[in-house]
């Protein structure tokens, strides 16, 4: 009984420190990415995932998808001109619906004043 709680009070103690160890003792491996601002970042695998590795990383300095081949790094992401769009029409619809709940206040202001 006695024995049972020393090993899983030496076991919950042990569990940061085991995963430091554990990255330690394990190989590993350094890959380097380039992002289409030329920017290098190497982040450290483990040689478990070396076979699926990350076709891109995110770089980050610029936050562009950086990728393995330093002559053909991945294109920007195109999807902004999306979002901006997307931000456009929903900023539109909350004034909209902002004028309407105004005008509904007024409304009823008005009409507690009229009677
Ligand atoms: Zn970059």
């Amino acid at each position: 009984m006695a024995g049972g709680s020393v090993i899983r009070g030496s076991r919950i103690g042990a569990g940061p420190m085991g995963e430091s160890a554990r990255g330690a003792s394990a190989p590993r491996i350094q890959v380097s990415y380039w992002c289409a601002n030329g920017h290098e970042t190497s982040p450290n695998f483990s040689v478990e995932v070396q076979e699926e590795l990350p076709a891109t990383w995110d770089c980050p300095t610029c936050g562009l998808p950086a990728g393995l081949d330093r002559d053909a790094p991945p294109a920007p992401p195109v999807n902004e001109p999306y979002k901006t769009h997307l931000a456009y029409v929903k900023e539109r619809r909350s004034d909209e619906d902002g004028e309407a709940l105004l005008e509904e206040a007024l409304a009823a202001l008005r009409a507690r004043r009229g009677s």
